[in-house]
Formats: C-alpha cells, structure tokens, sequence
C-alpha cells in the first residue's frame, strides 16, 4: 500500500510511536524541554558523532508555471527570471568547488519547457568531476524520468509536501501541477524506484498548524524507514521567510517551538539525518547543531546565477508567463532569490564556528561523511 493511501484512510499502523510522537509535541515547560534537548544531544552523538555536513544550493531556474501564494517564484510574481544553461551551471558549480563544497543541490521550479529532465541531467553531467555528492530539488517527476537522473551521476532527492493538510494544500497552491497533492506526496516513492540513494522530506512551517503537520510528516518518515529503507532518509524543517509576493505565515512558529520539534524528531528518529538551511538566523543554526542537526548549508544563494553573475546579460521579467525585456536598470541586476537568507556568514565562517562549537564540518560526500560517524 502506498503511503498516500494510508495517508487518505488516516490511520497510521506502521508509525508504531505515534502516541510517544504526539506527547513529545505537546507545550513543554523549560525544564521539559531542557530535557528533551538533552535527549536530542546525546541521541545525536550517539549516532552521528561529532560531524555536520556542508552543502549548498545552486539554483538551475527560477522559471516556474505554478502559483504558489508563498513562494518568490510564483508564476503571476513579476520577477527577473533566468535559467543558466548547463555551461553556466558548471560555472557556477566551479565557484562553490573551488570554496570547499563537495555536496550540492540542484534547486529549480518547475518549468516543463526549460527543466526537463534531460536538462536537469545534461546539468549534472556536466558538474559531476566537480561533485561527488549530487541532489536535486525540482518538481516531482515519473519514475521513469528520475531514473536518468540518477542515471547522470544524482544521489540524493528532496521534495517537501510544503503542507500535509489537503485543504491548506489547495489553498496555497492556486495553479499549475503542483495543485495535485497526492502526485506529489507520491514523489519520493518513484524517486526510491528510480534508485536515488537519499531521500528529503520535509514540511514548510508556517503555512498551516505545525503540529498537526510534524505528526503527518513523521507518519512520511515511518512509512520511508520501513518501505524504502535501501535509502538514506533526510528530513529538513523550513520555516517560511520574506519574498516577492509579500505571503506572511498565517501560522507562525517560535525559535522554541522549532527547537522543540527538532528535538522531538531525532528522539523517535535518531538514525535520520535532520537538514537545517541559511533560512534561520546563524545563532538559532548555531542552537540547533548540538539538539541533531546533521547537514547544514552554508554561503548560498538562491538565484540562479547568484555565485558568479553567469547568465546574467539572458535576464528577462517574466509575470504570468508574458516575457517582457528588463529595463536598463534590471539589466544590471540579479535574477530574484527564491526568498531572503536570514545566515548570511560565509562557509568559512560557518565552518569556523561548527569547529568552535566541538564539531567537525564535513564538505565531502555521504559516505566519508558515514565512516567518520562510524570510526569516532
Ligand atoms: S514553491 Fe516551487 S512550484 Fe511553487 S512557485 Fe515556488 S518554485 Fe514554483
């Protein structure tokens, strides 16, 4: 059974620590969550030793035909628009090599005219000597698509149900494909037959009540542990920041209520590796690191193009998909970042400070990342 069918019956057999999960949600006192982040910590060495991994992003397109009422680029948003070609993309892919990073995600919205698969392939193609870690974050694909992907050197896949909960789902996603919930929470079953080795879910917090979706979310999780576990399971916990379009969360979540789930997600998962990125500001990512944060970004941009200007002179405003030529002044800009970065340190910076707080940044791939946990 799919877990989308489980998901439409709503009951959850497998996620036997359902009730462990939902007292571990509930409001805390300070010395509760004290204790809980105590739980975290020593769960977190346990299994991953000292080290937190270093990633970036590198953004393929900031094209896309949904409209996402949260999102910067949102198809009716009147945003500079660019998608770099592969060459640029090596560029762009160079610039982070040359800064350390061995592990890269691929980002893109979804354009079925400009970021195809055979694209997205032809891109990784071309920064894999660069890269031995590659993932990708674009719009949920067929199996059949996602395996020449993976056929072009990609290991790792993200896709975020953004929320759970249906209504809210169809509330915020107005138009496009992306309207169709169940393909999408689908996705990380075909990306698992197609053979990616590591798969990311998560839910982007402040769009509906946060813990009704941490419970959905943990429920994805169970279900990948127990039916997909030929693969690494990654779980990231976004929260919304500012962007074009002007969305404000109508659920906010508190610093303390971030920790706390953080905390209550590595107690019943505590082999899953939890991603945290330069969306938070760098003393809550600092906070975060020893409660179980595994892999970090560091240094990123989130418009294409945004490490080396590559593809800039190609800029063109794009709303509700009528192209429209820059003015002189745009000419001279950026394409527009997918939102703003609250951690703006650089990775060195970055890199400092995980050593300063007794951990080891690991900038290489998977599996050294692995052995070193093993060998601590
Ligand atoms: S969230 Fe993704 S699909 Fe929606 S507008 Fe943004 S890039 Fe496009």
């Amino acid at each position: 059974m799919a877990f989308s069918d489980e998901f439409a019956e709503g009951s959850f057999p497998f996620f036997r620590e359902q009730a462990r999960f939902r007292s571990l949600l509930e409001p805390k006192t300070a010395p509760e969550l004290e204790a809980l982040a105590q739980e975290a910590h020593d769960l977190t060495a346990q299994f991953f030793g000292k080290t937190v991994r270093l990633f970036a992003p590198l953004y393929l397109s900031n094209e896309c035909v949904n409209v996402c009422r949260y999102c910067g680029f949102s198809r009716s948003n009147p945003i500079l628009r660019l998608t770099l070609n592969p060459e640029e993309v090596e560029r762009e892919a160079r610039c982070l090599a040359e800064q350390g990073f061995r592990s890269i995600l691929l980002v893109a919205g979804e354009h079925p005219k400009w970021v195809t698969p055979g694209y997205v392939a032809s891109c990784i193609r071309k920064i894999r000597p660069y890269f031995p870690s590659i993932a990708i974050e674009i719009a949920p694909l067929e199996a059949e698509e996602y395996r020449e992907i993976v056929d072009a050197g990609a290991e790792g896949v993200v896709v975020y149900q953004e929320t759970y909960l249906p209504e809210a789902y169809s509330s915020l996603h107005l138009s496009g494909p992306k309207r169709d919930f169940v393909w999408r929470l689908q996705a990380p079953e075909r990306a698992y037959r197609a053979g990616f080795r590591r798969i990311g879910i998560g839910a982007l917090l402040g769009l509906a009540p946060w813990r009704q979706d941490a419970f959905a979310l943990a429920a994805h999780a169970a279900w990948l542990l127990k039916h997909a576990w030929r693969s690494y399971l990654t779980i990231s916990l976004p929260r919304l920041r500012p962007a074009a379009g002007g969305f404000s969360p109508e659920y906010p979540v508190s610093d303390r209520e971030l920790v706390q789930l953080h905390c209550a997600l590595r107690i019943l998962f505590p082999q899953v590796g939890l991603v945290l990125s330069t969306r938070e500001a760098p003393s809550l990512r600092d906070r975060l690191i020893p409660l179980g944060v595994t892999m970090v970004s560091a240094g990123s941009r989130t418009d294409p193009g945004g490490y080396t200007s590559a593809g800039r002179d190609r800029l063109h405003r794009t709303a509700r998909g009528r192209v429209e030529p820059p003015t002189p002044v745009e000419s001279a800009a950026e394409a527009t970042g997918q939102f703003a970065i609250s951690d703006e340190r650089s990775p060195w910076a970055i890199a400092d400070r995980i050593r300063e707080l007794g951990y080891e940044p690991v900038w290489k791939d998977w599996e050294e990342c692995l052995a070193n946990v093993s060998s601590a």
